[in-house]
């Protein structure tokens, strides 16, 4: 079985559980017990990059599409 990672939305508490796919709605919080959790989705780079430099917006939003002033990009 899957691990998936979910979130506690009632006292933010972060978890994973073994659950059969037919099991997810069924999650609850380890902590308060609460069914108010929803589903985290990491990706892989999230979790290997360690600096968090990867950020493709990290520039501030300017895009070549929409900048018209800028001329580092
Ligand atoms: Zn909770």
């Amino acid at each position: 079985m899957p691990t998936y990672d979910f979130a506690c939305k009632a006292c933010g508490q972060k978890f994973s559980l073994f659950l059969a796919i037919k099991d997810k709605d069924k999650a609850t919080c380890p902590a308060c017990d609460s069914r108010e959790v929803v589903q985290r989705f990491t990706g892989f780079m999230f979790n290997r990059g360690g600096g968090g430099t990867t950020t493709p917006s990290a520039g501030g939003g300017c895009t070549r599409s929409s900048c018209s002033g800028c001329s580092g990009c």
